[in-house]
């Protein structure tokens, strides 16, 4: 069992906070997760504390010894998956024993694998690129729960088998509604892993999950490319289509 006190949790929080207004909020980094919500922690807020643990001295944490940690905070967390987005996503150093991302083989020799290290709060992640950041804190969970946890376009739910892949228990990512738009609350919905991985960065959805536009206009194009269309009709579809999906599109 794997533990810290509130004190020691509001002090590395705090510790962090102070790191990321000096060195880190300037390049983007951010959001810092809020330390709590609804008189709970943040899972991505406790995951940060815990890679905080000790800073600057910090070690290789694996995914298990994170997850346990939030389980006693969120018990019926799955599999936490904050480590990588907040390095990710978010920009802090958090590098991954699974991806070079920035390390030598020095760095990554006694690395477990599947293992998670804040490297610096004085650094952005050197993989990470800025325009993919979150423009505001989403509240996930709430995403979730106005969709019955089930996935938007597939009805999967979440914590049981997947609809289409029976052997496959469903998991709920953040996808956007428009990948032309920011990642904000009004533009995520939830989609299962095997929809957001079919379907990612391609279509343009509405609420309800259902497709309303194109984002990558190469899907409808390879499709009917020197087949139906002479080629200047084709660059007209897609100039349309395009500038479509970077519209309105709710
Ligand atoms: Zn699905």
């Amino acid at each position: 069992m794997v533990a810290l006190s509130d004190e020691e949790i509001e002090n590395i929080y705090a510790l962090v906070k102070r790191y990321w207004e000096d060195y880190l909020k300037k390049h983007g980094v951010g959001p810092l997760p809020q330390l709590q919500r609804e008189g709970n922690y943040t899972k991505a807020a406790l995951v940060l504390v815990y890679l905080a643990w000790g800073y600057p001295n910090t070690r290789w944490v694996t995914k298990e010894e994170l997850t346990e940690f939030v389980r006693n905070y969120h018990p019926k967390t799955p599999d936490v998956q904050e480590g990588r987005h907040l390095g990710m996503q978010r920009g802090f150093y958090v590098a991954s024993s699974q991806r070079r991302n920035g390390l030598n083989e020095e760095e990554l020799k006694n690395a477990p694998r599947n293992a998670y290290r804040l490297m610096t709060l004085e650094r952005p992640h050197p993989s990470w690129i800025p325009k993919r950041q979150k423009v505001e804190d989403i509240d996930f969970e709430s995403i979730k729960k106005n969709y019955g946890y089930r996935c938007a376009t597939c009805g999967s739910r979440e914590g049981e088998a997947n609809l289409r892949y029976p052997g496959e228990t469903t998991r709920l990512q953040e996808a956007h509604r428009n990948p032309h738009k920011p990642l904000t609350g009004d533009n995520v919905i939830p989609l299962c892993e095997r929809c957001n991985r079919a379907d990612r960065d391609k279509w343009v959805y509405d609420k309800r999950g259902r497709v309303v536009g194109v984002a990558k206009a190469e899907v409808v194009i390879n499709s009917i490319k020197k087949r139906y269309l002479p080629e200047a009709e084709v660059e007209k579809l897609k100039d349309f289509l395009v500038k479509r999906a970077g519209g309105d599109s709710s």
